[in-house]
């Protein structure tokens, strides 16, 4: 194989050797199905109740407070969902810069004629805790408010919004899917209600994911159909994935300090040279609230989608906007709620890493990157 520099952890992530090690009997030898009353079946619902205390660990959660999803969008939809039902009221507070999995649930229900406030973000894609204050209503179902952003890293609140949220007394969801393993999360200091994860981001199979729900809080399923996952879920657990994410979730606990110092160095470094080599680029998002493996540039002048095709023929995977909007000449939601131009927008590029890249791939990176951008 020719180079090939992997820069978009926060679209998908790469299986670790140990996740997949991990599920490879429960794709071959130990295929029972977990509700089984025999023993064969039996075994399969010990090791997915490992797994489960894996991913509560993780979070310092109790295990009961963990199912397992499809994905980290229906653990969004089914939090949303659930709160609306529970609470028999009308209206949601979420921000506008939200993955899809919430943003288009948002949208679909004020189709539906739920009302929504859209609460808008900082130049620096910050958050306004008084603002957010202000929008909490007596008719409030649930405020939904990602952890960290997937496109620019940028880092909200959480522990702040959910104290708020407590003291109004209004259910609080929080999309953590870009957080595990980047930053501690603790749902016994932070009183989040609902807090969805997905396997795929943390090095673990895609097609799964998690939706934590408080001790207390009631949960209305939002897939009806068999009694899995304590009558909440329905459906046959997808067993092999459930074992990945539970073993992903130890090696994303035991990977956090290097994420945290070798990981945020090497991004840093590589921010700071484009930074010197390449005149016109600029960072976008607030640079100290962030995730330590995201670097979102603009490329002032220069069209994102070219650079990205040049960028992929050298081997680097990078990505314009979101994966899920990809293909799409729309400008990044998230860059225009904070306020960039459109040009600005579709000339920015998000490179996002993990602790299986080497510094080695840094240094060929910086040689690519400027000549490329130089060419066009
Ligand atoms: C990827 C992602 C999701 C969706 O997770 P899937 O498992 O792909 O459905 C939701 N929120 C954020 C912030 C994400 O990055």
């Amino acid at each position: 194989m020719s180079d090939f520099y992997y820069f978009d952890n926060n679209a998908t992530t790469a299986i670790a050797p140990e996740v997949f090690e991990g599920m490879v009997p429960f794709l071959t030898e130990h295929y029972g199905n977990p509700s089984s009353a025999y023993g064969f079946g039996k075994r399969v619902r010990i090791a997915v109740e490992q797994a489960r205390s894996q991913v509560a660990a993780l979070i310092n959660a109790d295990p009961s407070e963990i199912y397992f999803t499809s994905c980290g969008t229906e653990a969004d939809n089914t939090a949303i969902w659930s709160a609306l039902r529970s609470s028999k009221k009308k209206h949601i507070i979420t921000s506008q810069v939200e993955h899809s999995a919430i943003l288009h649930m948002g949208e679909n229900l004020e189709q539906q004629g739920y009302g929504v406030t859209w609460l808008a973000v900082r130049s620096d894609g910050t958050l306004d805790l008084a603002a957010l204050e202000e929008s909490i209503r007596p008719d409030t179902a649930v405020v939904s408010l990602m952890w960290a952003n997937n496109e620019t890293g940028v880092l909200f609140p959480i522990e702040k919004i959910s104290a708020i949220c407590r003291e109004k007394k209004v259910l609080f969801h929080t999309d953590a899917v870009q957080t595990p393993g980047k930053v501690k999360i603790d749902v016994k200091s932070v009183p989040v209600d609902f807090l969805a994860l997905s396997g795929h981001k943390l090095h673990g199979p895609k097609g799964v994911g998690v939706l934590y729900v408080r001790k207390g809080v009631p949960l209305i399923p939002f897939q009806i159909g068999g009694g899995q996952e304590r009558g909440k879920r329905a459906g046959t657990e997808n067993v092999a994935s459930i074992i990945g994410l539970g073993k992903a979730a130890e090696v994303a606990q035991e990977g956090l300090i290097e994420e945290q110092t070798r990981v945020r160095a090497m991004r840093d470094r590589f921010e700071n040279r484009i930074l010197e080599l390449i005149s016109g680029v600029r960072v976008n998002g607030n640079r100290e609230e962030r995730l330590p493996n995201t670097s979102n540039l603009c490329f002032t002048g220069v069209d994102a989608q070219d650079l990205l095709a040049a960028l992929d023929a050298q081997g680097i995977c990078c990505s314009a906007g979101s994966a899920c909007t990809t293909g799409s000449v729309e400008p990044s939601h998230v860059l225009s709620a904070m306020g960039v131009s459109e040009r600005d927008a579709k000339s920015s590029l998000r490179f996002s890493f993990s602790h299986f890249n080497q510094e080695s791939e840094i240094d060929r990176a910086l040689e690519i990157i400027p000549k490329v951008v130089g060419s066009l």
